[in-house]
Formats: structure tokens, C-alpha cells, sequence
């Protein structure tokens, strides 16, 4: 059935209207679980062999690289963010459906022969059902594809919920997965804001749920999904450090710091927006980030030029705005930005200006809160210690940077950095097979990796015995499963 409202969606770089979407309802979430029910219990998808699955999200692959230059206009015009930047999700899309791909034909549990001379236990690892993925606005194609592959190589059958701002790739992707050969009722998607989100958690006949957003949702969908006990996934927000040390290549950590906190106009969990810098370099790699900041160049998705693009919507503008103000109260200097941009070069966009704030204390709300735009803190340390005792001072961890030449120092702050992630002389950095996941609130679960692929599974442990069984109910010694 299709929805009966719409959500229109303007561009947040000019305002302009781009695209309208179904307001879906509980109504359309139960009829699209439903489908996905179907298609897991009576279907061929998790039946069919693990090489027949993996070359439809070979095929997958190839089209949606085939359709690239739409994907990526689709998710430039929708979240605001430079072109070339929206290029470089859909090529991350086109390897994380690859190497899923080859997750399909690894899938395997193991079997034990070495309990007893007539017991073999086979351990089978079985697709988890139908899968409910939840995604955000910041990365609509990219982080669909850290789910979506991995749970269809499992042989799951699945609904998405894209964000209501952001819908476009993804019902573009789905048509481009029928066009693979992905049978009918495996991929469901409802567009709409977060009520079919609640219903898609709420959901009995939803297995497994993977989501990704902010902390504070992820917590209602946590809730939501104790009806049926689901297993959930949450990939939530993060308060990333940039760690610079005295003996780092300064020019790179440079480099890092202004990436790490300005990719994606910040709108990004893994942003590095926190920049602890050793106390004896800070002043002088202080003035060289504001400077770079300057240089950066805010404006129009479309232009090459642009470097960071807007913020997604104006409720949003507001908030990280204020947080430069709440900064400012509690102490920080703001050393650049800090405002909006406005004027010909931005027309109506959604515009802030790169901005760097020092002095900030680690109680300070910049500090802790994630901002979710561009915006860097710089708090200073004197030793290793304090620069992991302010690292993990928050209640994230999703990842860190660290900036050091020293591998001494980079293992031993490496370990005791409490994120899931840690990315060393480099930042935002990885590869399909990496497991990527946070401590503390910034999730449960992996997505991702063989991790990731098996969050969409489930074990199932076969005990078999073959000689004379020894003993029955108060007689004999009694089968020897829990020794
Ligand atoms: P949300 O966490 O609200 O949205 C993420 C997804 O969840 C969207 O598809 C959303 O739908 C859906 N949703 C909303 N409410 C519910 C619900 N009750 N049950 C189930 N699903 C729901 O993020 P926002 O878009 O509101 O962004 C707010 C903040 O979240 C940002 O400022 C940022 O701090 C953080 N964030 C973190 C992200 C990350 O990558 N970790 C990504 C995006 C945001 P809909 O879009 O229609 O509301």
C-alpha cells in the first residue's frame, strides 16, 4: 500500500524543493514486514546457495557503480555535502557490497568431535530472519551499505527506514537490487519521519534491528524492541579526540585535524571534534589550524571548489550555533567562525563558517556533547596520561585519532583509549573489513567486517550422539552435555 502523506525535502544548500517522500505509517511498516516475513519463511533468498547470493550483490555492486553519478548528486543535494565527497560514499558503497558479496560464499559454522568418542556437535550459523535497518541523513547510501549487503549475505530478508530528509539513494538502490535479480519481498523500504522507525523496532516479527543515529534515539529504539526481545544493533554518536603529540609529523597531524573535524561539515559520528594538542606545541599548531579553517571553502555542493557544504536542515543551524555560543559562556575562545555565512556565494543555504574554539575545559558542554557540525574544541595536555584521562572523560567512544611517531606511546595510548575505533597517523580511515562499533553510548554492536556480517546471523548448536546412549532419567550416569 503506498503512504498516503508526503514529506517534501529542500535542498539545505539553496532551499530549493528536491524531492517528496511518502510519509509511511505503522500501517506501511506491517505491511512491508509482513512482505520481508514471507519472502524469509517461504522464500528462495535464505535458501538459495551462498555463491548464488553473492553474485546478485556482485551484480548489485556493479550497478549501483554503474549509477554512481546519480547516487552521488541524489545524496549531494539532499544532505547538503560537497559532490566529490558524496562521489567517495557511493565508490565505499560499491566495496562494502563487494566484499559482502563474499562474505555469502564464507558463511560457516564448525563442528566438535573432541567431547567424547560419540558425540559430534555441529555448530550452524543460520541467517537471523528478517532485518529492520534503521539509517540517518549524514551518509543516506554509505551507511545503507554497511548494513544492507552484510544482512542480505546472510540471507536475511530486510526493511530500511531511511531518514526522512535523505531517501532518494536508497529507494534508488532497492530499484537497482530488483534490477540485480533480488527476489520479490527481500528488500522493503519505508520512507517517513521517526514514527515508522518506532514501528519498525516495536515490531514482533522483526528479528534483528540495526541502527544508526543519534544516542538519544537509539535509546527509544532500544525500548521499542523489548517486545520480541530482538537483537539490536545501535551505531550512535561520538566525541572523537584528535590526539597531538610533540613528536608528531606536524604537517599531517595538521592535515588530519582540519579533515578529521571538517569532513562532512562535521555532520559525521566519527568527527573529530575535539583537539587535545601536547601543551608545548599548542600555540604555534594552534594559529596554523585556525588559519587552515579560513582557508576552507563553505559553499554549494555542486561547485568543486567547495570543501564543506551545509548544515541539513535549520533546526539544525540553530543548534550548533548555539553550542558556539554555550561555548563561548563557559569559557572558550572562539579563535575563528562561529557565525553564519551568508551573501551571494551562499544564497539560502544552511552555511556555518569552520570554527575553532580554545581554552575549552573538560567539563565544559562543547567538551562532552557532540555537536554534529563544524566545529572543533581545543583543550591542551602535558603528558600521555592526561591525554588519555581527557580522551575517554566522556560518555562516547566511538573512535579517536592519535598524531605521534613514537609506536611505544602510540600502542600503550592505543590500548587505553576507550572507542571502538582508533585510527593512528591517519583519520577516518578504514576498509570494508574493519569492524566499526563504539563503547560506552556510542553503541552496541558491530557493523561491518566478519563482525558485522554476523550480527545478521545466529547460532545453532546440533548435539549429536552416536553410540548407545548412557542412561536415561534416574539411572546412569545421564548424558555428559553440561560437563
Ligand atoms: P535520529 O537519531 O533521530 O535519526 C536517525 C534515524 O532514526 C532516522 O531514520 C530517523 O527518522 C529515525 N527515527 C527517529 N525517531 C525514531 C524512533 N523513535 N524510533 C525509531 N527510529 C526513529 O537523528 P536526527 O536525524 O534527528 O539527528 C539528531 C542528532 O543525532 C544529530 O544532531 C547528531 O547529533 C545525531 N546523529 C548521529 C548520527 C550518527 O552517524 N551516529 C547520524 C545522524 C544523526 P527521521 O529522520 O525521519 O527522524
Amino acid at each position: 500500500m503506498e503512504p498516503t502523506g508526503s514529506i517534501p525535502r529542500r535542498a539545505p544548500a539553496t532551499g530549493e524543493l528536491v524531492a517528496e517522500f511518502g510519509a509511511g505509517t505503522a500501517h506501511d511498516v506491517n505491511a512491508a514486514v509482513g512482505a520481508a516475513r514471507t519472502a524469509f519463511d517461504e522464500g528462495p533468498w535464505p535458501r538459495m546457495s551462498g555463491l548464488s547470493r553473492a553474485e546478485v550483490l556482485l551484480r548489485l555492486a556493479d550497478l549501483i557503480a554503474a549509477n554512481a553519478s546519480l547516487l552521488a548528486r541524489l545524496d549531494a543535494e539532499e544532505v547538503g555535502k560537497p559532490l566529490r565527497l558524496a562521489e567517495g560514499d557511493i565508490a565505499g558503497a560499491v566495496g562494502l557490497t563487494r566484499y559482502a558479496a563474499g562474505l555469502a560464499t564464507q558463511m560457516h559454522g564448525s563442528t566438535y568431535t573432541n567431547h567424547d568418542a560419540d558425540f559430534t556437535g555441529l555448530v550452524l550459523r543460520q541467517p537471523a530472519g528478517v532485518a529492520g535497518l534503521i539509517t540517518p541523513w549524514n551518509f543516506p547510501a554509505l551507511i545503507l551499505c554497511q548494513k544492507l549487503p552484510f544482512a542480505l549475505a546472510a540471507g536475511c530478508t530486510v526493511v530500511v527506514k531511511p531518514s526522512e530528509f535523505t531517501s532518494s539513494s536508497t529507494l534508488e538502490i532497492a530499484r537497482l537490487a530488483a534490477e540485480a535479480g533480488l527476489p520479490d519481498g527481500v528488500l522493503n523500504v519505508v520512507t517517513g519521519d521517526g514514527q515508522p522507525g518506532q514501528a519498525l523496532a516495536e515490531h514482533t516479527a522483526v528479528d534483528v534491528l540495526s541502527f544508526t543515529g543519534s544516542t538519544v534515539t537509539g535509546r527509544k529504539v532500544l525500548d521499542a524492541s523489548k517486545t520480541n526481545l530482538k537483537r539490536v544493533s545501535l551505531e550512535l554518536g561520538g566525541k572523537a579526540a584528535s590526539i597531538v603529540f610533540d613528536d608528531a609529523d606536524l604537517d599531517d597531524a595538521l592535515d588530519g585535524v582540519v579533515y578529521g573535524v571538517f569532513f562532512n561539515q562535521g555532520e559525521c559520528c566519527v568527527s573529530a571534534s575535539r583537539l587535545l594538542v601536547q601543551e608545548s606545541i599548542a600555540d604555534e599548531f594552534l594559529e596554523k589550524v585556525a588559519e587552515a579553517a579560513e582557508r576552507l571553502r563553505v559553499g554549494q555542493p555542486f561547485d568543486p571548489a567547495t570543501d564543506v557544504g551545509a548544515m541539513i536542515h535549520p533546526g539544525h543551524l540553530e543548534k550548533v550555533l548555539q553550542y558556539v555560543s554555550v561555548g563561548a559562556q563557559q569559557g572558550a575562545t572562539v579563535l575563528t567562525g562561529g557565525h553564519r555565512l551568508t551573501g551571494p556565494a551562499h544564497d539560502d543555504g544552511l552555511f556555518v563558517a569552520p570554527t575553532v574554539l580554545d581554552g575549552v575545559r573538560p567539563d565544559a558542554r562543547v567538551f562532552r556533547e557532540e555537536i554534529f557540525g563544524p566545529v572543533l574544541s581545543v583543550t591542551r595536555f602535558g603528558d600521555a596520561d592526561e591525554a588519555v584521562r581527557l580522551a575517554n572523560g566522556v560518555e562516547y567512544g566511538l573512535a579517536n585519532t592519535i598524531w605521534s611517531k613514537d609506536i611505544d606511546k602510540v600502542l600503550d595510548v592505543g590500548k587505553a583509549l576507550q572507542s571502538g575505533t582508533v585510527y593512528v597517523n591517519t583519520t577516518i580511515d578504514g576498509a570494508p573489513q574493519m569492524p566499526f562499533g563504539g563503547y560506552k553510548a556510542s553503541g552496541v554492536g558491530r557493523e561491518m567486517g566478519q563482525a558485522g556480517f554476523e550480527e545478521f546471523t545466529e547460532l545453532k548448536s546440533i548435539n549429536i550422539r552416536t553410540g548407545k546412549r548412557r542412561g536415561t532419567l534416574g539411572l546412569g550416569a545421564g548424558p555428559a552435555a553440561t560437563d
